[in-house]
């Protein structure tokens, strides 16, 4: 790859790394054998893509830059377990380039411009991978991670709740924006994302029901049932009733909140 290509392209989130260290925690991080399957959303210079194929795994990378691509098609090609899709990763099908039989891991350092959106699509595809070792900005990667009993509250919410409910989820470690060219603004962290192997009925709209809460953030919790989910607030036991007393949307762990969706008790 040219080290000197001059540009990052600011719509595309271009932020690369140069810190060997760090690419070296991200791809240890991915426990990576032999025979796995790894998918690298965001080549671009091939920072991570050549520890990863280093590591012997088969590797699909995908990239939106027609510039990156043909220079990482030139520099890979020779790879028989490399391949490259020129393509916006919002607007594919994953299952096409991951295998049902073998789970897929997922390493990236995501375009943060994006990075809410690929949460979503690597949710709804979940059952696809065994674990995400992904970099987002470090704000973002407070939100996911946040279980919802301990730490700053301003960090809790809709993220928390979602990532929580359907992943196991850690945070690794921070990554200054001094180990990028070029550099940030902001701090950045890397996550460890493992689906858990729950299934949760009507996902989708237990995410709205999630949203909603947090949009009324300062309210009572109890007001808002009342006001918007009679169907919930009409199941509440007594029990339910007196624990959420006092209680406002970002009192409720995950767990609680998967709860109160699916009629058990809440504790
Ligand atoms: N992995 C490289 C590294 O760590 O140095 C580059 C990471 S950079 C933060 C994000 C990469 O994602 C860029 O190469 C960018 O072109 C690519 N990208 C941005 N939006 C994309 C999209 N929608 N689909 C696929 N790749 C995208």
């Amino acid at each position: 790859m040219k080290k000197g290509r001059p540009y990052a392209r600011k719509r595309f989130g271009q932020h690369f790394l140069k810190d060997s260290n760090i690419v070296q925690r991200i791809v240890r991080s991915a426990e990576l054998r032999e025979c796995d399957h790894i998918v690298e959303i965001g080549p671009g210079r091939g920072a991570l893509t050549t520890r990863l194929l280093d590591t012997g795994a088969n590797l699909t990378v995908i990239e939106i830059d027609r510039d990156l691509a043909n220079d990482l098609t030139k520099q890979y090609d020779k790879h028989d377990r490399f391949s490259l899709l020129n393509a916006d990763v919002l607007k594919i099908d994953w299952s096409e380039f991951c295998s049902t039989d073998l789970k897929t891991k997922l390493v990236a350092n995501l375009p943060y411009n994006i990075s809410t959106p690929i949460l979503f699509k690597l949710i709804a595809n979940r059952h696809l991978f065994s674990v995400a070792i992904i970099m987002v900005q470090k704000e973002v990667a407070k939100r996911i991670c946040h279980k919802g009993d301990t730490g700053n509250r301003k960090d809790y919410g809709v993220l928390s709740v979602i990532a929580d409910s359907v992943f196991e989820t850690e945070l690794l470690f921070n990554v200054p924006p001094g180990s990028f060219v070029p550099a940030p603004k902001v701090d950045s962290s890397v996550i460890r994302l493992v689906p858990k192997n729950n299934m949760i009925n009507d996902e989708q709209i237990f995410f709205d029901f999630v949203r909603r809460a947090f949009n009324q953030r300062r309210k009572l919790l109890v007001n808002h049932l009342r006001k918007n989910e009679e169907a919930i607030f009409q199941r509440l036991s007594e029990g339910d009733l007196s624990f959420l007393e006092g209680t406002r949307p970002d009192n409720l762990t995950p767990h609680q909140y998967l709860s109160l969706f699916y009629h058990h008790e809440i504790q």
